[in-house]
């Protein structure tokens, strides 16, 4: 009888246990010291909902107020695995996730339209501690791209998978697949409407984004995230850019470019005009000055922005954070959905325009 009870309590606890970590409460490490402060590392999450001609007068009160809210919601759903004593991935992953399910942003549903009409996704996550990377192009029916970016980096031997085969690979692990008709939005239909009827008119080639009011947004969706072990992570998720065809790619997926995590350096997620981002490696180069030069995550991440991309006409805006906490969110174009979390804020913190 005792022996029954016994195995009974046993595996009450083992399931316990397991229930526990599969919802990520249980922490699979010890909280570590800063050995260069010796602190405990202060964990701290930041995000960005896409930068670009965002002004106060071409925006109502409402709208304004939706975004606020939906990225402070994504600064909570991050945050909480953080403060539960998760892991920077599975913070970044929350705070993703959120903003692919939310329409206001160009990730997941609500993304930009292709020249066909279509919706193309492209997502990269990496890992700061262990380098590790995953990323998909031109994916057309996972729900949430940053998950499928996730599984090819934990779950393949590659770091990039495109179109079908993408796919077909985020069907196997698993993940949730939606017909693409989901992701489409009436705003995004009239966007692309607008740009197509512009490109009649104009000579010069056929040209992407524009949003419906005419003027450059870029609403890609990224975060950053130390945690209590003291491992940075980033990830990022887009749509692209309005009208792109021929299978373009932009910076996002592409690691170095729009993404990059070392734990020596920093975390980084960008956006903005993606061919200007890929010509001038964005990611990589704030952690190349960091290393190299050895200048604070601030003054790296400003140069790069201000006076590489800028004078290119490269708009656009990234954020960036290192191993003790410090962290920043430059762009060059009118505003950028940005905001951020840490043990000093005791509520999420956004900003949308230039001068808050
Ligand atoms: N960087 C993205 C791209 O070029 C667009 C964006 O940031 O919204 O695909």
């Amino acid at each position: 009888m005792l022996k029954r009870k016994t195995i009974l309590l046993t595996l009450f606890f083992v399931a316990l246990c397991y229930a526990a970590n599969a919802c990520h409460v249980l922490p699979k490490q010890k909280a570590q010291t800063n050995i260069m402060t010796d602190k405990p590392y202060p964990i701290t999450l930041v995000i960005h909902g896409g930068a670009g001609t965002i002004l106060k007068q071409n925006m109502t009160d409402s709208l304004e107020q939706q975004y606020r809210q939906a990225l402070e919601q994504a600064l909570l759903a991050g945050y909480a695995v953080l403060q539960n004593g998760g892991t920077s991935l599975n913070a970044v992953q929350a705070a993703i996730v959120f903003m692919e399910d939310s329409p206001l942003f160009n990730a997941g549903k609500g993304a930009v339209l292709t020249n066909e009409g279509t919706v193309e996704l492209d997502a990269a996550v990496m890992d700061g501690k262990t380098g590790s990377a995953g990323a998909v192009a031109g994916i057309k029916t996972v729900k949430n791209p940053i998950l499928a970016a996730r599984k090819v980096m934990e779950n393949s031997p590659h770091v990039m998978m495109t179109g079908t085969g993408a796919d077909a690979f985020a069907k196997e692990q698993g993940l949730e697949i939606v017909d693409p008709a989901y992701f489409i939005t009436d705003y995004r239909l009239r966007a692309l409407q607008k740009i197509l009827e512009q490109e009649k008119t104009d000579t010069t080639g056929y040209r992407i984004e524009l949003s419906e009011s005419g003027k450059e947004k870029y609403g890609t969706v990224g975060a950053i995230a130390l945690d209590q072990y003291g491992n940075l992570a980033a990830g990022t998720s887009t749509g692209g850019m309005t009208n792109k065809r021929y299978g373009r790619i932009g910076d996002s997926p592409i690691i170095g470019a729009g993404t990059f995590a070392r734990n020596s350096t920093c975390a980084v997620s960008a956006t903005g005009h993606g061919e200007f981002f890929i010509r001038n490696v964005v990611a990589y180069d704030v952690s190349a000055l960091m290393e190299y030069l050895h200048l604070p995550v601030q003054e790296a991440a400003k140069r790069v922005i201000f006076d590489k991309l800028l004078p290119q006409g490269g708009f656009g805006g990234l954020i960036a954070l290192d191993q003790q906490g410090n962290f920043t969110m430059p762009f060059n174009s009118e505003g950028m959905y940005r905001g951020y979390m840490n043990a000093k804020t005791a509520k999420p913190q956004v900003f949308i325009f230039k001068d808050e």
